[in-house]
């Protein structure tokens, strides 16, 4: 399988060229064999698979490559920020190939390039289980750790790699580095090198028409793909507008976490002490990312800044309109009713304010919905509101041949991955792989896997996630 390149046919200021780091002693700590094989990637031994996976050795074709982009962080513009610890190796079946936490690039700024071992396998675990929900995002391939110490706030931790596949990497951000340096010309390129990659059903020859239907299109999908993190209790906490991907897909994860009890408020990155990026929040602040595309697409619009955002209002209006509802949608699905209406959104909201006064498990209470309408009460509190929502619930006539399909009941759980990763920091890679295989099924959990279901005990709860970079 030789690598191909679309993005090094873009002028050289959209990336520089540079090869990942060299490591002592690289290991393979975990590979994603069923992914390979429908790539076609072939490696003949675990070392092989490791020299490739911590770019020691490059796959036929590679080119790497770090990207430029900025960023909107919490709200504040920086404007350059760029692959400080990743390297593009090149494209596989459409999809970018790269390397994370694989050496320092011209965009490192102060950082070491490095990630450790415990946020490679969060992304590892986190990205996999996404897949298997059903959830647009980027796949992990696999974790190798470099034989290096990697510095963090609490001490030495071992470095690792992660190698990750996406639909692409293009991310609100790289069009607001080419706005901030006033660069019509690469943004001009840019947004037909997106339509080009995604967005191909997008065919208006004029370039303000483009730009205007690709906004749309990037919300849609932003709106779509938020809608399914409400829908699993999955909170990103970093959206920034560099890890929002113009291709739609859960990128960039983090200080990200799957919520236990439910709350609409809920944070877990120890960054985000505002609570911006708050589960309840994401679909506004999904709304304000793609405030910040048109932003940067304005003056390929229109001249007149006020007839250019004069027309994005108008394109977006209805678009942004539908986000609540696309959240709705989801939540309709999982009740098992196919339509909405105002009792329909008033019954959701209902529920979720009595899970939530309650601190009740948010996938437990929508994955044992069927048992409930058979009176089993286990994960419930009984009361008034639950019996009202029964009764509301069986009078829109639910389905429920269809909730198993639309409820998990394993999620990965943020004490079962910071168990995972203590035990790797030590060298015990075996619960990884556990967790990793029960993740596959989240719908419907082999008997083996069960245990893994269960919300945290008390003195097991993780109230914080950390970026670890
Ligand atoms: P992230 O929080 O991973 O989305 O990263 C935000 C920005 O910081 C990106 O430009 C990263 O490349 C950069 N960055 C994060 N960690 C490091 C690191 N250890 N060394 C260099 N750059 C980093
Ligand atoms: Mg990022």
């Amino acid at each position: 399988m030789v690598l191909t390149h679309t993005y090094t046919d873009l002028p050289e200021r959209f990336y520089q060229r540079t090869n990942p780091a060299t490591f002592p002693d690289p290991e393979l700590v975990v590979f994603n064999s069923d992914l390979a094989d429908n790539l076609g990637l072939t490696f003949s031994s675990d070392i092989e698979t490791a020299q490739i996976l911590s770019g020691q050795r490059l796959l036929p074709g590679s080119e790497p490559i770090a990207q430029a982009y900025a960023g909107s962080q919490f709200g504040h513009f920086v404007p350059q920020l760029g692959d400080g610890r990743a390297h593009l190796l090149g494209e596989i079946n459409g999809l970018d190939i790269q390397l994370k936490g694989s050496g320092r690039t011209r965009f490192s700024r102060g950082g070491d390039g490095r990630s450790p071992l415990g946020p490679a396998i969060r992304e590892f675990l986190v990205s996999e289980a996404m897949h298997a929900l059903g959830v647009p995002t980027s796949r992990s391939l696999g974790v190798v750790t470099t034989g290096e110490m990697v510095y963090r706030q609490d001490g030495p931790e071992p470095g690792a790699v992660l190698t990750r596949l996406a639909d692409s990497h293009l991310r609100v951000g790289t069009f607001q580095y080419f706005r901030h340096r006033n660069d019509l010309q690469a943004l001009e390129l840019l947004c037909d090198y997106t339509v080009g990659r995604h967005y191909q059903e997008i065919a208006c020859s004029k370039l303000a028409d483009r730009c205007l239907e690709l906004l749309r299109a990037v919300a849609q999908r932003q709106g779509d793909l938020v809608a399914r993190w409400y829908a699993v209790g999955f909170i990103h906490g970093v959206m920034n507008t560099d890890n929002c991907s113009m291709a739609g897909v859960t990128i960039d994860y983090g200080p990200c976490a799957f919520m236990d009890e439910f709350h609409f408020t809920k944070v877990f990155s120890s960054i985000d002490q505002q609570g911006r990026y708050a589960y309840g929040n994401q679909m506004t602040v999904a709304a304000w990312n793609i405030q910040r595309l048109a932003d940067c697409l304005l003056p390929l619009i229109s001249d007149d800044p006020e007839v250019a955002a004069s027309r994005i209002s108008d394109a977006l209006t209805d678009v942004f309109a539908s986000f609540a509802e696309s959240v709705y949608l989801a939540f309709a699905r999982k009740l098992g009713l196919p339509e909405l209406n105002s009792d329909v959104e008033e019954l959701i909201t209902d529920f979720l304010r009595y899970l939530e006064s309650h601190s009740l498990d948010f996938t437990l209470s929508f994955a044992n919905l069927g048992r409930l309408c058979e009176g089993d009460t286990k994960h419930y509190v009984v009361n008034s509101d639950l019996d009202a929502f029964l009764r509301r619930w069986k009078d829109q006539n639910p389905d429920l041949s269809q909730i198993s399909a639309a409820n998990p009941s394993l999620i990965p759980r943020n004490h079962q991955i910071e168990k995972v990763i203590d035990n790797a920091n030590s060298g015990d890679y075996g619960h990884l792989t556990e967790l990793w295989n029960a993740l596959k099924n989240p719908y419907d959990v082999p008997g083996k896997y069960r245990h893994f279901t269960g919300p945290p005990r008390v003195e097991e709860r993780v109230y914080q996630t950390f970026c670890g970079t």
